[in-house]
């Protein structure tokens, strides 16, 4: 059947879902289509299944885009303040975990309700497991559908389709062949806030290791989070490494401080006249983890009375804690992504409105954009900003 709407969203996600809301609070048809059975799986599935929903410290600068400055008029026009005033209309109990983090304090599911009641209130006609085949421009400018639903037109097209991470709830490249259609630029795409891989040798250093989680300053090409380090069986991860893993690119290493608060050397040598019958390993225990200190030990074959280990080993183990660098040999991929970095090149769109600047009434929003948050509520922050402002224009 063919009908036509204002507005046509493709990809019923965060963004898609928030612009849906405020088109249709605008009195916009709106039409929002997914092609999977449950919508919104990436909010059900964040923040360990309560959603860590925005960030009370959001702002550019935690961001990463070719533009720096493109994600700053949506981010103003919608704020993080805007959004917890929504969570709180809906009577959704949330706290503050750490470093700004919002997360409901029962489950993600509150936000997909609260998305989905707000989308009935504004009207908005939905439809799962909806395949778009083709689209078209048409004389009068519009836009032209085919999908498993029939032909539908607007003249309004929002592709909301998000990044490739996690392709198994339903990510697909399709926002970046539209962008190709319309022969838009498209800056390449990368996993990011993903889990780095390294070479055998140290994998097995990792998995001896595997479980324990030290608080750690991971810094590369210039950049630096201090976060949570975590060892496992595939290598290393945890918040800090996730963080990095968006600044990493094949070939650079990464630095690792496994003790942030203590100049290693100068402690070692403060020791070793302090407490020089002392072994080495129980004096590191002061400041690591007993089994991270031994393995250190270990792994750099320094062992003994500290008394009886030269300025030179002393020197080495201290870099090994302050100064432990380390070439990944990869990520985990797409697959354990949270995030793509890259997207629709920024110079494409409207800053303010999310439209493309020479392709009048297609609008792109969300994660398929190059805008990439931090790790810590950013992301999803960015596809309420960007969502809510296209909905004012669409
Ligand atoms: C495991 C995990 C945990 C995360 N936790 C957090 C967190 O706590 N805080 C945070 O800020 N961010 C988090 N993120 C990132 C966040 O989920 C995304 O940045 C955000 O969901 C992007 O919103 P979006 O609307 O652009 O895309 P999505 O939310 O991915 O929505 C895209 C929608 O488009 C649909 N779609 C895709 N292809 C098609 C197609 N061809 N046709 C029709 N529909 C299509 C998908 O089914 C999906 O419903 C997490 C991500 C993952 C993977």
């Amino acid at each position: 059947m063919k009908s036509s709407y204002d507005v046509i969203i493709i990809g019923a996600g965060a963004a898609g879902m928030m612009c849906a809301i405020e088109a249709g609070k605008r009195g916009r048809r709106v039409w929002l289509i997914d092609h999977s059975k449950k919508i919104a799986e990436k909010i059900r599935i964040s923040g360990g299944g309560r959603c860590n929903f925005t960030n009370i410290h959001t702002q550019p600068e935690t961001f990463l885009s070719g533009n720096k400055h493109f994600c700053k008029s949506a981010l103003a026009q919608y704020t993080q303040q805007d959004f917890i005033e929504l969570v709180k209309k809906h009577d959704i109990a949330f706290h503050e975990k750490k470093l700004g983090q919002l997360f409901c304090n029962t489950s993600a599911g509150q936000i997909i309700d609260m998305l989905i009641n707000e989308c009935k209130e504004a009207g908005v006609s939905l439809n799962q497991e909806t395949t778009v085949y083709d689209i078209e421009t048409t004389q009068d400018g519009s836009y032209c559908l085919k999908t498993s639903l029939g032909e539908k037109t607007c003249t309004s097209l929002v592709i909301a389709t998000g990044g490739l991470s996690i392709p198994k709830i339903g990510a697909t490249k399709f926002g970046y062949d539209v962008a190709k259609q319309f022969n838009l630029k498209i800056v390449k795409t990368h996993p990011a806030l993903v889990p780095l891989t390294f070479q055998a040798s140290l994998l097995e250093y990792c998995k001896a290791l595997s479980g324990l989680s030290v608080e750690a300053e991971v810094s590369c090409d210039g950049t630096k989070f201090a976060e949570g380090l975590l060892f496992t069986h595939r290598g290393l991860s945890g918040p800090s490494i996730l963080q990095i893993s968006s600044y990493w690119r094949e070939g650079l290493e990464i630095m690792i401080n496994l003790a942030p608060d203590i100049d290693m050397r100068a402690f070692l040598e403060q020791q070793k006249t302090a407490n020089p019958k002392q072994d080495v390993q129980t004096i590191l225990s002061r400041h690591l983890p007993k089994n991270l200190a031994a393995s250190i030990c270990e792994a750099q074959n320094i062992t003994g009375r500290i008394a009886d280990l030269s300025r030179i080993k002393l020197e080495t183990l201290a870099m090994a804690i302050n100064d432990w660098r380390i070439k990944p040999a990869g990520t985990e991929g797409y697959r354990k992504a949270e995030v793509t970095l890259g997207g629709v090149d920024t110079n494409e769109l409207s800053s303010k409105t999310m439209e493309v600047k020479k392709q009048p009434g297609l609008y792109f929003i969300g994660e398929v954009v190059d805008v990439t948050g931090h790790l810590g509520g950013f992301n999803f922050q960015w596809a309420w900003s960007s969502g809510y402002v296209s909905g004012q224009y669409v």
